[in-house]
C-alpha cells in the first residue's frame, strides 16, 4: 500500500498583502487542519501608493518583504518567498520565463491545490494580479506535461487550480469582470486573525482604513472558482478547497 502524500497548498500572489486580502482565510483554514501551505509572491511591492516612512523604493521593498514574512507567520504559512520581479511591471515580464519559474516550484513542492487570482485582476483589477493568474494557469498545466520544460524535474499533476473571485465590488474603483464562484469558504472563525495579518503590513494601513467597513462586512467569506482538475466533471458548489482529497 502506498502512503498518501501529505496535503499541500501553493498560493501564488503579486504583492505583499495579497496573501491576506485575497487568500488569508483559505490559508489559515488549511494550516489549522495540518495542511502545509506555501505562498509565492512575485514582487516586493515597491511601487505601492502607500509608502510608510520609506525613503525610497528599495527601502519600501525591504519593509514590505518583512511585513510579508510577519503576515505569513500569522496566517500559519509554512513557506514563503518573494521573487525579484518589478512591482507594476508584470505585464512586460517574459511570459515563458515566469511560467517556467512556477513550473519548477510546482514540480519541486508538489501541491495538490494551487490558488491564485482570476484573470479579472481581483477587486482592484491590477494588471500584476491578471499576469500572476496567467503565469500560474500556464504553470499548473505545464508542470503536469512531460513535453514542457523537461529539464525542470519530474512532472507533477496538481489536483485543483482555484482562482479567487468575489461577490462584491469595491466602491469608487473600476469594476472587475469576476468569475462565478464554485467555492464559498466560511472564514468567520479566523477573520480576526485575517485582520491581524493585514495589520502586519504597516506601510499599507491607510488602505486598510479606507476599506475597513467593507472588510468588516465581507471578510468572513471567501469565494473561489475551480478552473482545472485532472478529471472531467460538472461544476459543483463546494465549501472546502480540499473536499475529497
Ligand atoms: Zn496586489
Amino acid at each position: 500500500m502506498t502512503e498518501k502524500a501529505p496535503l499541500k497548498l501553493l498560493c501564488v500572489t503579486a504583492h505583499p498583502d495579497d496573501e491576506c486580502f485575497g487568500f488569508g482565510g483559505a490559508l489559515m483554514l488549511a494550516a489549522e487542519r495540518g495542511i502545509e501551505t506555501s505562498v509565492l509572491c512575485f514582487t516586493d511591492g515597491q511601487a505601492a501608493t502607500n509608502r510608510g516612512a520609506a525613503a525610497d523604493s528599495a527601502e519600501l521593498g525591504r519593509m514590505r518583504r518583512a511585513e510579508f514574512a510577519a503576515s505569513c507567520s500569522i496566517l500559519g504559512v509554512a513557506h514563503h518567498e518573494v521573487l525579484d520581479y518589478q512591482d507594476g511591471q508584470l505585464e512586460f515580464a517574459n511570459f515563458s520565463q515566469a511560467a517556467a519559474l512556477l513550473v519548477q516550484r510546482i514540480r519541486a513542492y508538489r501541491p495538490q491545490v494551487v490558488l491564485t487570482f482570476g484573470g479579472d485582476g481581483a477587486g482592484n483589477t491590477h494588471a500584476d494580479h491578471c499576469m500572476v493568474s496567467f503565469f500560474t494557469t500556464a504553470a499548473f498545466h505545464w508542470a503536469a506535461a512531460a513535453k514542457r520544460f523537461p529539464a525542470l524535474g519530474p512532472t507533477h499533476t496538481a489536483q485543483r487550480l482555484f482562482y479567487a473571485t468575489s461577490s462584491f465590488f469595491f466602491p469608487g474603483r473600476p469594476s472587475p469582470l469576476p468569475a462565478p464562484w464554485t467555492v464559498t469558504l466560511d472564514v468567520n472563525r479566523v477573520q480576526q486573525r485575517k485582520f491581524e495579518a493585514f495589520r502586519a503590513h504597516t506601510s499599507q494601513l491607510p488602505l486598510m482604513e479606507r476599506f475597513q467597513s467593507y472588510f468588516e462586512k465581507r471578510a468572513g467569506t471567501e469565494h473561489y472558482v475551480l478552473v482545472a482538475t485532472p478529471l472531467p466533471q460538472p461544476a459543483a458548489q463546494m465549501t472546502d478547497l480540499f473536499e475529497g482529497l
